[in-house]
């Protein structure tokens, strides 16, 4: 038994699927103390998208910590926040043509859904919200009532106000789930009041890589809009480029009244948590939600530095050629494997789901021997059902490749040794 095993406690969870003891990383390549080398398709739970210790992020990193400036400051104005705002308008909100003021929140994107909860409420004096069934919204109270694995929620944490809402997936793809809504919202019969606001991802990532159809976000925003509800869309993992543009919901071309950033917005794995909000919507009082960690100044000089290395890497035109690439693979090489594996994807995140083709337990060997042989792959959705990809968008094609070839050798491995 190691350290961890008997000292940390019972609730660890990723060491669980990936036990070795990781020493040191680069780009896309993590290697274990003992010298041995994985890919990472999991890059940080999309904390990770520039990879693993970005050259260009970390010298900005470096000379900011070795002048001495700020490291903590609370939510004072500094220099680095300044220059992140500078850059954030620059180079995403003002050439996208999005008004939003930005809330900087406690570090985690749990931060992030909480205030947007908190000011939803506040604004349209409601206590009620919709979430999506499928929904990962983080584990603080607040956006654990809005997350919908019940198993998460064991023990008695209530859903708090919120009702879970059926999303375009399984059974409900061929399902008119926003007339049902609409039917939920106009029905005075219905039970249920009209929420404050309808908090959504455009991928449904934790739930098992559901990509919501483009009519079906614009259906949403129209909603919305008719009932005066407001709409909240969590970016938190399919934002910062994953899907190929900045933000996600940039596909279905509509604006939500508030967005939640995290994970990749500081651009080397720095905890930051962003709320953003269009400005006749920031009614918050002075102090009103407050946090001593608002004010992580590497985060800032990382963001800086990953915006700059966004651009001059091209890597919206990157994810493109990279998102071709995963498809074709997933259809010719693990598609035909058999005919009731499902793929579903979007940009730089796919999903290669199991639940009608061995299931929970031949997607955790998968995952098993795909880690034996040097790939760090995790598992998503119902039951873990599915087999999520997710490496970081500068991932060199080659190391993708190699990547997904291991991935399509744990099928056939695990596949024979079933038989
Ligand atoms: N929302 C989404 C969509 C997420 O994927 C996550 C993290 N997996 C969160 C919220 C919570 O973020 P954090 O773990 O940083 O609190």
């Amino acid at each position: 038994m190691n350290i961890f095993e008997e000292k940390e406690s019972n609730v660890r969870s990723y060491c669980r699927n990936f036990p070795d003891i990781f020493h040191r990383a680069k780009g896309s390549i993590i290697y274990s103390e003992s010298g041995k080398e994985y890919i990472d398709f999991l890059a940080g739970a999309g904390a990770l998208n520039y990879g693993h210790n970005n050259d260009y992020i970390k010298q900005r990193v470096i000379s900011y910590l070795d002048s001495d400036a700020i490291a903590h400051g609370l939510d004072m104005y500094t220099s680095a926040k300044k220059e992140f705002l500078e850059k954030f308008f620059s180079s995403v909100l003002t050439p996208k043509n999005l008004d939003y003021k930005v809330q900087f929140c406690g570090p985690t994107g749990t931060n992030g859904v909480e205030a947007a909860l908190k000011l939803a409420r506040k604004i349209k004096k409601r206590p009620g919200i919709f979430s999506f069934m499928g929904g990962y919204h983080g584990m603080t109270l607040g956006s654990l009532s809005a997350t919908s694995n019940i198993k998460m929620r064991s023990g008695g944490v209530t859903t708090n106000n919120v009702t879970f809402m059926p999303y375009p997936y399984g059974f409900m793809e061929s399902f008119d789930t926003i007339g049902f809504i609409e039917s939920v919202l106009s029905d005075v019969n219905s039970g249920i009041e009209k929420p404050a606001a309808i908090l959504f991802e455009t991928v449904q990532a934790e739930g098992g890589i559901v990509v919501a159809p483009v009519e079906w976000i614009q259906q949403l925003r129209n909603l919305c809009d008719r009932h005066d509800i407001l709409l909240i869309c969590d970016d938190i993992q399919v934002g910062c480029g994953r899907t190929g543009p900045f933000f996600s919901f940039e596909r279905a071309n509509i604006v939500p009244d508030m967005v939640v950033l995290s994970k990749s917005i500081s651009g080397y794995g720095f905890p930051m948590s962003l709320l953003l909000i269009k400005p006749e919507l920031d009614i918050w009082e002075p102090g009103e939600h407050t946090g001593t960690f608002r004010g992580n100044q590497l985060a800032f000089v990382g963001g800086v530095a990953a915006l700059e290395y966004r651009e001059n890497c091209h890597l919206e035109n990157e994810v493109k050629v990279k998102e071709f690439f995963l498809q074709n693979f997933l259809v010719q090489e693990i598609v035909p494997i058999n005919e009731n594996i499902k793929i579903r994807g979007i940009g730089m995140i796919w999903g290669i789901d199991l639940v009608n083709f061995g299931g929970a337990s031949l997607a955790k060997k998968i995952a098993a021997c795909c880690f034996e042989l040097g790939l760090i792959v995790e598992r998503v959705g119902r039951n873990d059902t599915v087999i999520k990809i997710l490496p970081p968008l500068t991932i060199e094609l080659s190391t993708l490749q190699t990547g997904c070839s291991i991935i399509k050798e744990a099928f056939l491995d695990c596949l024979l040794h079933l038989k």
